[in-house]
């Protein structure tokens, strides 16, 4: 049976694009893409790139009180929105525009339009018409979720945060995550009255427990509110401003809310169920280590599957279904061994095992750094740098590596490579070290803070 398409992929983000472009540009495949927003998807558009941006613009004022500390006669005047914000449109635009422009090179046929399932093989675009298909690729990524009691009293979630007209004074985020915990620091940094409710004991759960208990510190001392044990319990919209009960009795009135509490599948209304494909109760799509879902022909990468929700994951897992099913080579992303990083004010990078999933894996040796960067002692601050290596007894592998430094994201990309390459705790001791950087700790520790046995 002839088809339109050897591939349609429903959703132009991070997972989608990749496995497009590959499937066309490398395996010859004849490829269509339906986006129903913006090329780029999530992380081009409301995600890691105007987030990022956010980041930086959030960071002057304490490098203008360095520079002071430091001896320059520098003064930081207030922050512009509205400067930010077209810069920032007009960066996420030339981006959307650069991601049509190089899928359509690749051979990518592009409809700007929403998309869902027909058939096994089938597509129905939203102006009507249907195609087909030999193989169909949901990389539709997921949304934030707002918990149901809370939705109409006008919070925020992180895809509104981008479109805001002005700066709020005064903010409280809800949730301990990734995206909780990033824009809390962001708007502190920007000078908002940050306030964050994390229900749980310590923000970021399962990341390294010292390391989140270190970060939330430095938060709080950089000045976020951070309540830990503390949820919402009641709200009210007051003019326009948002009254907000927690459930420790503390109340207050917020020019904004944002809500943090999690991600959901961009499945509703794709057409799967009744194709009798059964989802996860989040409304994630099962799948095996090579993307196919239980119908043949229909394959998912990216959030949508909600395997590890970050960008380099998405792109990985899209290559590898363009060259499993175009380019004849099975390959699988493993999901194993994950460098990421957490854009909090400090930065935390982080791979591999935390001390406390390693207690579980056998006998171990933690070393640990805790230290005040120089950059920041010279300028009378108090802030400290952590680095932590988590060592099997045994093979002397390094398990996990976490540190809580500035630019730990970048530090933690190398330490990632090395990880993944084996590397022993004496490879670490072999390495000379570069002098005076903070990463020189990692390769100075030479006796183990704690030691644990299985
Ligand atoms: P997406 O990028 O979400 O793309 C899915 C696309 O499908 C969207 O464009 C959507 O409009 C489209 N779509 C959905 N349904 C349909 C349909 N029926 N028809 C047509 N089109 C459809 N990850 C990192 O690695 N580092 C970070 O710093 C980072 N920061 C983040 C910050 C925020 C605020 C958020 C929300 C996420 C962040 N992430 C980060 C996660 C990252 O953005 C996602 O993991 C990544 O974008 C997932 O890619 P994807 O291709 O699966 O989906
Ligand atoms: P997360 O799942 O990381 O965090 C959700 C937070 O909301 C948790 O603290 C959770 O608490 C809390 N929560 C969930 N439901 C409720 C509720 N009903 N009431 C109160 N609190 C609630 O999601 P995020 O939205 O922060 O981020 C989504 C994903 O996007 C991340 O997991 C990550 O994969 C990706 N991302 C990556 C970034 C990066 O690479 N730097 C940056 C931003 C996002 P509890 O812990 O108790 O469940």
């Amino acid at each position: 049976m002839g088809f339109d398409y050897d591939l349609f992929v429903i959703g132009g983000g991070s997972g989608g694009v990749r496995a497009a472009r590959i499937a066309a540009s490398e395996h010859g495949a004849r490829v269509a893409l339906a986006e129903e927003y913006r090329m780029g998807g999530t992380c081009v558009i409301r995600g890691c790139v105007p987030k990022k941006l956010m980041v930086f613009a959030s960071g002057f004022p304490g490098s203008v009180s360095d520079a002071q500390a430091y001896g320059w006669d520098a003064q930081i005047g207030g922050f512009d929105w509205g400067v930010f914000r077209a810069k920032l449109d007009a960066e996420l635009t030339r981006l959307e525009n650069a991601y049509h422009r190089n899928a359509t090179a690749a051979g990518v046929e592009i409809f700007d339009c929403r998309a869902t399932l027909a058939g096994p093989h089938e597509v129905a675009l939203a102006d009507g018409r249907k195609v087909s298909a030999r193989h169909i690729l949901i990389a539709t990524g997921g949304r934030p979720v707002v918990p149901q009691k809370w939705q109409g009293f006008g919070a925020m979630t992180s895809n509104e945060v981008f479109l805001m007209d002005r700066l709020p004074k005064s903010l409280l985020i809800v949730g301990g995550g990734y995206i909780a915990s990033e824009f809390a620091c962001i708007f502190n940094g920007l000078g908002v009255r940050t306030t964050q409710f994390y229900r749980g004991a310590q923000i970021l759960r399962g990341f390294d427990d010292e390391a989140r208990g270190h970060i939330a510190d430095e938060m709080i001392a950089n000045g976020v509110d951070l309540h830990l044990g503390t949820d919402v319990v009641e709200m009210e919209k007051r003019g326009a401003q948002i009254w907000v009960k927690a459930t420790t009795g503390h109340d207050a009135t917020y020019d904004a809310v944002m809500f943090a509490t999690g991600r959901r599948p961009n499945t509703d209304g794709l057409g799967l169920e009744a194709l009798g494909l059964e989802l996860k109760a989040n409304g994630a799509i099962p799948v095996d280590r090579y993307s196919q879902s239980a119908i043949p022909s229909i394959y998912a990468v990216g959030d949508v599957t909600d395997r590890a929700n970050l960008t380099p994951v998405a792109i990985r897992e899209g290559h590898a279904f363009a060259d499993t099913v175009f380019g004849g080579r099975p390959t699988y992303f493993d999901h194993a061994l994950i460098p990421t990083a957490v854009f909090t004010q400090p930065e935390f990078g982080t791979v591999g095992l935390t001390e406390e999933d390693a207690r579980a894996h056998g006998p171990v040796n933690v070393y640990t750094a805790a230290f005040r960067p120089m950059h920041s002692l010279f300028a009378g601050r108090d802030n400290r740098a952590m680095m932590k290596l988590i060592v099997c007894r045994d093979s002397d592998k390094v398990l996990g590596c976490h540190i809580v430094a500035d630019h730990a994201g970048e530090m933690i990309q190398l330490a990632g490579v090395a990880i993944a390459m084996g590397v022993t705790k004496a490879d670490f001791d072999r390495t000379l070290a570069v002098h005076p950087t903070m990463a020189e700790e990692l390769v100075t520790m030479r006796t183990a803070t704690r030691s644990h046995s299985d």
